[in-house]
């Protein structure tokens, strides 16, 4: 007998957020690329954001956390990195509304104010409260934003 079905994985995957931000949850963001269940195991594979990501053990944690009692097996698929292009367009309405822009690749490198999107924005520092994210200024009114990395 499964220890259960791959629709309850991706139900309680729902409920791990992202850290930092606790509006977006895991799968929203596109973190989580596959989901296997065995007879014996739960197997997840992630995208991490990067080698370094200090969240990478946090995330390990939160998610047998969330299949608790099932056994879980995760793995980090390191030629499959997870990038800002991956969040849904709902997600990144969001992330809109907590402050944060996230690019997409066929707007190239434009900014735009997630709070006015205007694009009289100015990067203001590349480290931002996480690593993949930097801080702006909107010069149109005012605000400082972070935007998420491309990578
Ligand atoms: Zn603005």
């Amino acid at each position: 007998m499964r220890v259960m079905n791959e629709d309850d994985v991706w139900a309680r995957l729902y409920h791990v957020p992202d850290p930092e931000i606790p509006e977006v949850n895991i799968v929203e963001l596109g973190m989580v690329s596959d989901v296997r269940v065995t007879q014996h195991t739960v197997q997840i594979t992630l995208r991490p954001p990067f080698a370094a990501c200090p969240l990478l053990e946090w995330f390990r944690r939160r998610i047998a956390e969330a299949l608790f009692p099932a056994p879980v097996w995760i793995q980090y698929r390191l030629t499959d990195w997870w990038a800002a292009e991956s969040i849904s367009e709902v997600t990144r309405q969001k992330l809109m509304a907590s402050g944060i822009y996230a690019p997409r690749y066929n707007e190239g490198m434009t900014v735009h104010c997630p709070f006015c999107e205007s694009a009289l924005v100015d990067c203001t520092h590349p480290v931002g409260h996480a690593p993949c994210r930097a801080l702006y200024y909107c010069h149109a009114c005012h605000r400082p934003f972070e935007v998420w990395k491309l990578s």
